[in-house]
């Protein structure tokens, strides 16, 4: 996978992480504020109603007497045009009684159920009349009192109420209403109380959470507003007490106040909700969209460089040291190739440097050994080199059996011309016979100075006549050369040996054999050239 691909996933990924992690916790936020808030609201407007309902009759005993608390609640609603008193009513609604039928899911009142014949209205406040304790009947008169039955309410339809579902509802009035049998007034042992307790939930105890409602206790912890949960008269539970508010009349607490369930959005909340979500999925889409844009911009731009950075690096390892790519922004790529560029920069300086110097060491390596094989006065080579390339040449032209001539020659009586006109003078005459030697030589040919005032010649693919020819020339043009410009009485001659027997066996034989010829050029007079 290349880098780009890799790259491009990467930021796709961090970004899908990263939106649906701020919008799921910008919506589990949004959620959980908005249940909070509602909650909120819904117990202290509760709080309000419930306090100046006891705290108007002095106490819950007289006050349902008198009215029911769903009525007194409508009817402060009315005078306060509390709106906000109907959506704490409407959070209430699971209400035991007239309070969850007279009290919409909308937070308006609703209409007041029709009375069969005979109904007394203050049979509305029987309601929600604590149960009698265990074991004591209800007499007739409670079952005068009491509103029509359940089923017979012209209540609205269970959809519209927000209390639990119409099938598993059941109000709590209907443990008051007409009351049980002997036997189940009595009640049952506390475990099935709790069995039966859990099939009155919303959701037959299988786990999960009722809709939100309060229940309503007594100063003793005797629920006398069970919400269809609790049976009027039995314990709040240590849960429920725990977050209980009371509600105080005249210094004494006359009730507590404990909220549970799960608030269930209105349908305005459901919607804000909905809108919340649907932005917050906009919102991860559009980071999708985003990060994959970003990802072909960034990963164009970030493989470019790499790319340029990958040919510099081959085209360095083809010999092409100088190398360099465009340095574009600031980052850690952009970091990168600068340093390749200097790099590559000092690398070819310093290859240019070592070049240069390989150079000079070659050249003075060259000028050494140029050095070492020549005779500084006349520049002709030395006798060193001379044996060392005579040797060669003998042994080619042996095993080639071509002719080979070497040659001594001896300056005529030199040391005069250093005792007559000075050592200086010498010199220059040593310079000047080498100039003339070197110069009538073939590509092939090897002149060397041997020692003082004698020098050396080979002459190879040269017979003895050739060799002894050439002599005599170079005899005479060292003889006519105008010395008097050196010095007006100046003169110079060269006797000279040649041999060209290869039948010596060996350069230094042969040699030998010119030097012994050289003497006996001296001997016969000098300026003269003796072969053999
Ligand atoms: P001959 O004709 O018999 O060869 O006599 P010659 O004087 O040339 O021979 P000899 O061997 O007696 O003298 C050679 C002289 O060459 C002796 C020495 O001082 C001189 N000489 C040797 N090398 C150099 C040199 O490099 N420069 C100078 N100026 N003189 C040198
Ligand atoms: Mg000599
Ligand atoms: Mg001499």
């Amino acid at each position: 996978m290349s880098l780009r691909i890799k790259f491009m996933l990467a930021l796709l990924s961090t970004g899908l992480a990263a939106a649906a992690m701020v919008g799921g916790l910008a919506y589990v936020g949004v959620t959980s504020k908005v249940d909070l808030i509602r909650r909120q609201q819904a117990a202290e407007h509760f709080y309000k109603y419930m306090s100046a309902y006891v705290g108007r009759y002095g106490g819950w005993q007289a006050a349902i007497e008198a009215e029911s608390f769903d009525r007194f609640m409508q009817r402060s609603i009315e005078l306060d045009g509390d709106s906000a008193g109907r959506v704490a009513s409407a959070s209430v609604a699971p209400l035991p009684a007239g309070l969850g039928r007279s009290i919409g899911a909308d937070g308006r009142p609703m209409p007041p159920p029709a009375r069969r014949d005979g109904d007394e209205p203050a049979a509305r406040p029987q309601d929600m009349r604590p149960a009698p304790p265990d074991g004591e009947r209800r007499g007739p008169a409670d079952q005068e009192r009491r509103g029509p039955p359940d089923d017979e309410r012209p209540g609205p339809a269970d959809g519209e109420r927000p209390g639990p579902p119409g099938g598993e509802r059941r109000d709590p009035a209907d443990g008051e209403r007409g009351g049980p049998p002997d036997g189940a007034r009595r009640g049952p042992p506390e475990g099935e109380r709790a069995a039966a307790r859990d099939q009155r939930r919303p959701d037959n105890g299988r786990g999960a959470a009722p809709p939100f409602h309060f229940v309503v206790a007594d100063q003793d912890y005797k629920v006398v507003l069970g919400a269809g949960i609790y049976r009027p008269g039995e314990p709040l539970p240590a849960a429920a007490r725990e977050g209980a508010r009371a509600v105080v009349v005249d210094g004494r607490t006359a009730l507590y106040i404990s909220s549970e369930g799960v608030l269930t959005p209105s349908k305005q909340e459901q919607q804000y909700l909905n809108a919340v979500r649907e932005a917050l999925l906009a919102g991860a889409a559009a980071a999708t969209v985003l990060a994959l844009l970003l990802g072909v911009l960034l990963s164009r731009g970030l493989s470019r460089t790499l790319t340029r950075l990958t040919d510099a690096v081959r085209a360095m390892h083809g010999g092409s040291l100088l190398q360099r790519v465009p340095v574009q922004g600031r980052d850690e790529v952009a970091a990168l190739a600068t340093a390749f560029n200097e790099m590559s920069e000092q690398l070819a300086h310093s290859h240019a440097e070592l070049h240069a110097s390989h150079q000079t060491i070659l050249e003075q390596a060259e000028q050494l050994r140029e050095l070492s094989v020549r005779d500084a006065l006349t520049a002709l080579y030395n006798r060193r080199h001379f044996d060392e390339q005579a040797i060669t040449l003998f042994n080619q032209a042996v095993r080639h059996q071509r002719p080979l001539s070497l040659v001594i020659g001896d300056i005529d009586f030199f040391k005069r011309i250093n005792d007559q006109f000075s050592h200086a003078t010498g010199d220059a005459v040593l310079r000047k016979v080498g100039e003339i030697l070197r110069g009538h030589m073939r590509l092939s040919d090897l002149v060397a100075r041997y020692g003082g005032e004698e020098f050396v010649i080979a002459l190879p693919e040269t017979a003895l006549p050739q060799a002894a020819a050439l002599c005599d020339k170079l005899r005479e043009l060292i003889e006519g050369h105008p010395w008097h410009e050196v010095h007006p009485e100046l003169k110079v001659t060269m006797s000279m040996g040649v041999c060209a027997d290869i039948a010596a066996g060996t350069a230094e034989a042969m040699l030998q054999k010119a030097d012994a010829l050289l003497y006996r050029a001296k001997e016969t007079g000098r300026n003269r050239v003796c072969f053999a």
